[in-house]
């Protein structure tokens, strides 16, 4: 028996004693759960709802060092050919909570309800700003760790405090401040805290005119956007203070360029795109491309976005691998 398979037979025998309410399943796979659909299986994948659960869950995969995750809405997510070997946890029931306070335009939402959700109340509301955040996918807690957004607007302008589970397993509230918003970072991305939930507040605006903003940008993603086809929307980031990462790749004529099922969508160049039967192999394969490429012409180092799951090296470390097996 392996390493893993023996600590997470310890796990579920100590969850079990715990009396730990959770969906538990074993070597789920990951694919479906993803905006990319590519990927193996998570050895254990458990979907918690509430936070007596969830800290009785970390505490005892902390005391038998088990790897671990978190996923929301899958939507910025490249899951490794060969799975996740450890425990895959998913927010769900109290985490999936909203209340809405409309004389402070002010919304409490849990982690795990869809972005899309949080835009719909905060549009009904009146809620100023809101609208830049339609058509992201995925989940509130996911927009929060990725400081998720659309030009020089993102999640982070709007957030007055959010509440977490540090690393030593407590619940505490974080101000703005702390949680170190710039464009798609947070401190999350520098830590192993989970996101519990948030408060998002802003001025009164028009929930007509709000509204009117939010279908524009949907409809205006479908023109843009590959969104029919499965993807994790943007790969890399914008380079600061110039053109768009997407404009670079086209530029250095890779858009259409395929490897096994991946391709650089022709719509959108920034997007790698799963057009029936990609693994995870097949989008580094063209990231580390286009990454080369555009470092050769313009002498940019485009900078990824999306988050790896089940990798045993960090992405940039995977891309230099590749460019230099393959020598482009
Ligand atoms: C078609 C398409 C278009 C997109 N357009 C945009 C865009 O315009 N702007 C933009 O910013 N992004 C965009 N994205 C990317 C994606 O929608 C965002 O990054 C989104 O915020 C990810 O949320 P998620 O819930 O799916 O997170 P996941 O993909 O599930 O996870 C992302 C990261 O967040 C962590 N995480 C998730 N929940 C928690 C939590 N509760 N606590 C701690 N960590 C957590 C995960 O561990 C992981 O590291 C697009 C994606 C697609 C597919």
């Amino acid at each position: 028996m392996s390493d893993i398979r023996g600590k997470i037979d310890r796990l579920l025998e100590k969850l079990d004693e715990l009396d730990f309410h959770g969906e538990i399943s074993l070597d789920t796979p990951l694919a479906p759960m993803t905006y990319y659909k590519v990927g193996g299986n998570a050895s254990v994948f458990i979907e918690v709802g509430g936070t007596v659960d969830l800290v009785s869950l970390k505490n005892t995969i902390d005391g038998l060092s088990i790897p671990w995750m978190l996923i929301g809405g899958g939507a910025n997510l490249l899951v490794s050919d060969s799975g996740f070997k450890g425990v895959i946890i998913k927010l769900a029931g109290s985490f999936s909570e909203i209340i809405v306070d409309e004389d402070k335009i002010k919304i409490r939402s849990g982690s795990a309800v869809p972005l899309l959700s949080l835009v719909r109340e905060g549009s009904r509301i009146g809620m100023a700003g809101i609208e830049r955040l339609a058509g992201i996918p995925g989940s509130v807690g996911g927009a929060v760790y990725m400081n998720a957004g659309t030009f020089g607007d993102y999640i982070g302008g709007l957030i007055e405090s959010i509440d977490i589970l540090t690393e030593n397993n407590t619940v505490t509230t974080l101000k703005n401040p702390d949680c170190e918003f710039t464009y798609r970072t947070s401190r999350f991305q520098k830590t192993t805290e989970i996101i519990l939930g948030c408060s998002v507040k802003s001025e009164k605006g028009d929930p007509g005119k709000i509204n009117i903003e939010i279908e524009r940008r949907i409809a205006r993603r479908k023109d843009t956007q590959p969104i029919e086809i499965p993807s994790c929307g943007c790969v890399f980031r914008n380079p600061d203070g110039c053109r768009s990462a997407g404009f670079f790749i086209q530029e250095a004529g890779l858009k259409g360029t395929k490897k096994g099922g991946a391709e650089i969508s022709g719509k959108h160049a920034n997007f790698i795109v799963n057009t029936g039967h990609a693994t995870a192999s097949d989008i580094l394969f063209l990231m580390a491309l286009a990454r080369k490429k555009v470092r050769d012409l313009s002498g940019i180092n485009l900078d990824p976005e999306v988050r790896l799951v089940g990798f045993d090296k960090p992405l940039e470390a995977i891309l230099d691998a590749i460019e230099k097996e393959e020598k482009f």
